[in-house]
């Protein structure tokens, strides 16, 4: 079981053709998933550093940031911690709060806005040539479908197991090596490990519409899953036929779709 796991993101990398001089900034949540992404790409010999984003959460995030020191220290990698306090002024609570009070979005999706600029910035700063995240097969369901009922389906061209913006060179691709795995099995591969992670949800996952789908995705078999994601997969070829301008938002200069990138569009009054 384990070593079907290890051999199938052996194949999702090979797919990628990484090659093992790159640095590849690992993004660490305290989770299994990440956890069990770090654990491989150091076990096949990958060239890593990680990065936590220390959201300043309570009790929550402590036990997050307590969970990657070890990991990283167990597995000899370098941290980056960045204190969202300390560099943007508050935690995320408040941060997600003064944007509430002007849109109305849901938490998840205002975090996942804010993430991936850090991410991205960061990385870049750190001069690595990827991020790789925790995404598993069915996180990527769940996106496919949540971007299908909000009337986006060409949001989906930012799917895949290597998300990149060709061509533009401040944006660091983003691979996600669990992108074929289910959840469960992560789960199960963590545990057997006894990895030191985090297995509670973030206290703020609350009233998400991910949270919807993930319920009624919970009905689905591996295999319709796995459909679902060829599915998603034939899409992104077709979209990405339509080559997009790249611009850079004005506010911050990080790349964008818009005038302005979507975390400065949250941020402003
Ligand atoms: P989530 O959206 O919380 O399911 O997280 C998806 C992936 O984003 C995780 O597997 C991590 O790779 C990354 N991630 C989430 N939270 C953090 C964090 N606080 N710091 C760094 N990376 C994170
Ligand atoms: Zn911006």
């Amino acid at each position: 079981m384990n070593q079907k796991l290890e051999q199938k993101v052996k194949e999702t990398l090979s797919k990628i053709k990484l090659d093992k001089k790159s640095k590849i900034l690992v993004a660490l949540s305290g989770g299994k998933d990440s956890a069990v992404t770090v654990y491989l790409l150091h076990k096949f010999g990958y060239h890593l550093e990680a990065i936590h984003i220390d959201l300043k959460m309570g009790k929550y995030s402590k036990n997050c940031l307590d969970a990657v020191e070890k990991l990283c220290n167990n597995l000899g990698i370098k941290l980056n911690i960045y204190d969202i306090r300390k560099e943007m002024g508050n935690s995320m609570c408040n941060i997600r709060l003064s944007v509430q009070s002007e849109k109305s979005l849901k938490n998840c999706a205002i975090c996942g806005v804010i993430k991936k600029w850090i991410l991205n910035k960061e990385a870049r700063k750190l001069r690595a040539r990827y991020i790789a995240t925790g995404h598993h097969l069915d996180d990527e369901t769940q996106t496919f479908l949540l971007n299908i009922l909000k009337g986006s389906p060409e949001l989906n061209a930012n799917s895949g197991v290597i998300t990149k913006n060709i061509g533009d060179k401040k944006f660091i691709p983003r691979i996600k090596p669990l992108f074929y795995i289910p959840e469960s099995e992560i789960k199960k591969y963590a545990i057997t490990h006894k990895f030191p992670v985090i297995y509670e949800k973030c206290p703020c996952a609350i009233d998400s519409y991910r949270i919807q789908i993930r319920e009624f995705m919970k009905k689905l078999s591996r295999k319709q899953k796995e459909n679902l994601i060829k599915n998603s997969e034939k899409f992104l070829t077709k979209i990405k036929k339509e080559k997009k301008e790249i611009k850079y938002c004005e506010i911050c200069g990080e790349p964008a779709r818009n005038k302005v990138c979507k975390m400065c569009e949250l941020l402003r009054k």
